[in-house]
């Protein structure tokens, strides 16, 4: 079982734990088979063993003013805000994905810039992700929210919902309010050169 530190949320046990007992390909029952650092399941029919690794999520940091884009979300943390995210899906380039999602679920066409920031997600155990937090800007589209959204609005960065959804968006929002607070989101945005914008 995975213990969880109470402030980092990070797993104090290392494990890798699988939801299946049977190889997905032959149907025998995995056996654990020692790695460099840890067991992991193993077929001894197929000789392979299983992993179980996190999702790679994307989402868009796109900032006017003093104000950043959020979205109230349905499905699962529903009526809960976070910025606009989602998975990056098989065979889809990682900015690809992230420029797909706010088109999902906020309307707008975005370019993609740099990478604000990257964390671990540890809030859904069960489905733990990296997230790679791009910086965005608006070049079309209208904002009205899609169907994985509710609602979809310009937050102050002072002045976020109360029901944020994730702590790592939290985190990100943090360093965004340190950044338009000294003023260095220019200064930031200047050392990416323009022909990395995608
Ligand atoms: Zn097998």
């Amino acid at each position: 079982m995975l213990v969880f530190h109470p402030a980092t949320q990070k797993p104090e046990l290392e494990t890798a734990v699988l939801r299946y007992r049977y190889c997905p390909y032959c149907g025998k029952l995995l056996t654990g088979r020692p790695g460099r650092e840890k067991i992991h399941p193993y077929c001894d029919g197929c000789q392979e063993s299983f992993y179980r690794n996190p999702t790679v999520g994307v989402a868009v940091v796109v900032v006017e003013g003093d104000s950043v884009l959020l979205a109230r979300r349905l499905g699962s943390y529903a009526g809960m805000w976070c910025i606009p995210c989602g998975y990056v899906e098989w065979n889809e380039e990682v900015r690809d994905a992230a420029r797909r999602e706010m088109k999902e679920e906020t309307g707008l066409e975005t370019e993609i810039g740099p990478v604000f920031a990257v964390h671990s997600n540890f809030h859904d155990r069960d489905r733990q992700t990296v997230g790679i937090w791009f910086w965005g800007r608006k070049i079309g589209g209208e904002l009205r929210h899609g169907s994985d959204a509710s609602e979809v609005g310009f937050f102050r960065i002072d002045a976020l919902p109360d029901a944020m959804a994730f702590p790592t968006d939290l985190m990100v929002c943090e360093k965004l309010r340190h950044l338009i607070r000294s003023g260095s989101i220019p200064v930031w945005l200047a050392s990416y050169p323009e022909s990395e914008w995608t």
